[in-house]
């Protein structure tokens, strides 16, 4: 090798060592980060209807939540946050700063039945452990709320996203006469809280606010399974279109009546080809758009595809009866309205073919219907920057369940998502798991954003 090229190629060498040393260091510091967030979580799984196990049932307004929020608080307290509440019970900690625009970070504590530990808890965790850096290191020029949304699940209300929807004015009278599973109304819930919200009532002025980001486990196995992917970063929350489908027949005597068509007109049977033909016609909808190739709206809304049957029921049956009628919900998600309308007009008319063979009707009622929504160019374009300086290998994706954050954006606030993996792609379950280096990675790009955005000047 000529002598002259030797100190170049040394160069080179010590580059490389310099550059693997300082990303250890960022990885060994984020770890302790990563360590920390964990522990707050764990401190949070106690608040839940179970006993033991790994289950965690934290329903909105109930008891569990209320007892997670005041640990919250107490955290923020202790962390020098002001500390508040509003009409709704939305819980905001703030890390002072002089401008009259603030940041908000956030996302929500409560469950849905028997989930996990860590869905909307690390949000929250992950932005308590941002301000603490952030707070250590100097003063924000705009003020950041920490703010944890109340009921984001629809597991107890069948409306998810209660808490900033109320924020938000977006509460109907409708919304508050909702009732639990044990006939219980939202408006009831929010009285025996002691809150006073009243329908339409905006609580937070979209107009005050410089921009909210919400970090969150991925609710999938994309990031779990990509070999070096740890970071996801949102472009686009999917919305969903839903339906009730009831399957009418008549019901006759499981033990007299005969196996032929002619005899058994089985509302059961119907719904389960229903589900087959929902998961079967889905799944087409994604192979034809992997096959074409993008299409217009394709290249601008690329992403899943998904159509679910999610509830059965089988109203007044009995052991012995060949059921008459049964009730299912359907869930519709695509990153365009079109794509998703396509998609739910295919299933009901394969739905009601395959019922009509069964000598089943079929009852379609829509149940709602929202729009997907893009989360702003400027934020993602930030995050991307961010991990790039902070070596945090990354991907840009889209959402398919729905978040506050697309609330907060269809509001006209700049708002922006990622995502940590959830090894194993666990979502709403017990074994809802991220590694320690994954949470600690979330909470390093949420503080540097934070520091960027909120305009942080150091100490003197
Ligand atoms: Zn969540």
């Amino acid at each position: 090798m000529p002598a002259k090229k030797r100190p170049l190629l040394e160069r080179m060498a010590r580059a490389r060592k310099l550059k693997r040393i300082r990303t250890e260091r960022k990885v060994t510091k984020s770890r302790h980060e990563g360590i920390r967030v964990l522990r707050n979580i764990s401190a949070i799984r106690r608040f839940r209807q179970e006993a033991k196990g790994k289950a965690v049932t934290r329903l909105g307004f109930g008891k569990e939540e209320n007892r997670a929020f005041e640990h919250v608080a107490g955290l923020m307290r202790k962390s020098g946050l002001s500390v508040r509440t509003d009409a709704f019970g939305n819980l905001y900690g703030r890390l002072e700063g002089k401008s009259s625009k603030v940041v908000m970070v956030g996302s929500h504590l409560d469950s849905v039945r028997r989930g996990g530990a860590f869905d909307g808890v690390y949000g929250v965790t992950a932005a308590l452990e941002a301000l603490n850096n952030i707070k250590a290191t100097g003063n924000p020029a705009h003020p950041i709320d920490l703010v944890v949304w109340r009921c984001e699940e629809s597991a107890r209300f069948n409306k998810a996203m209660l808490g900033s929807n109320a924020a938000l004015g977006k509460l109907t009278a409708e919304d508050l006469i909702r009732t639990d599973a044990n006939g219980v109304t939202l408006r009831k819930a929010l009285e025996q809280n002691g809150l006073t919200y009243k329908p339409g009532q905006q609580l937070i002025n979209p107009q005050n606010v410089l921009l909210y980001i919400e970090p969150h486990v991925e609710q999938g196995d994309i990031l779990a399974r990509a070999k070096r992917k740890r970071i996801g970063i949102v472009t686009r929350i999917a919305g969903p279109e839903r339906y009730e489908l009831t399957f009418k027949s008549h019901s006759a005597h499981s033990g007299a009546t005969p196996m032929g068509r002619r005899h058994r007109k089985d509302a059961n049977v119907a719904a389960s080809k229903a589900t087959v033909k929902t998961r079967n016609l889905a799944l087409r909808a994604n192979h034809i758009s992997r096959i074409l190739g993008p299409t217009v709206s394709q290249a601008v809304h690329k992403g899943p595809i998904v159509g679910t049957v999610t509830q059965m029921r089988t109203v007044q049956g009995s052991l012995n009866t060949i059921p008459g009628m049964v009730r299912t919900t359907l869930d519709v998600r695509a990153l365009s309205t079109h794509q998703r309308g396509k998609l739910a007009k295919r299933i009901i008319t394969g739905v009601r073919k395959a019922a009509l063979k069964e000598g089943v009707s079929l009852d379609v009622k829509e149940l709602s219907r929202s729009p997907p929504v893009s989360m702003s160019a400027k934020n993602v374009t930030l995050l991307e920057r961010v991990c790039k300086e902070n070596g945090i290998v990354h991907r840009k994706m889209p959402s398919g369940a729905g978040h506050d954050a697309s609330n907060l954006q269809k509001a006209g606030i700049p708002s922006a998502m990622f995502f940590v993996p959830s090894e194993g792609g666990f979502a709403h379950n017990p074994h809802e798991r991220t590694h320690i280096k994954d949470l600690g990675a979330g909470v390093v790009l949420l503080t540097k954003f934070l520091h960027g955005v909120a305009k942080v000047s150091p100490v003197n």
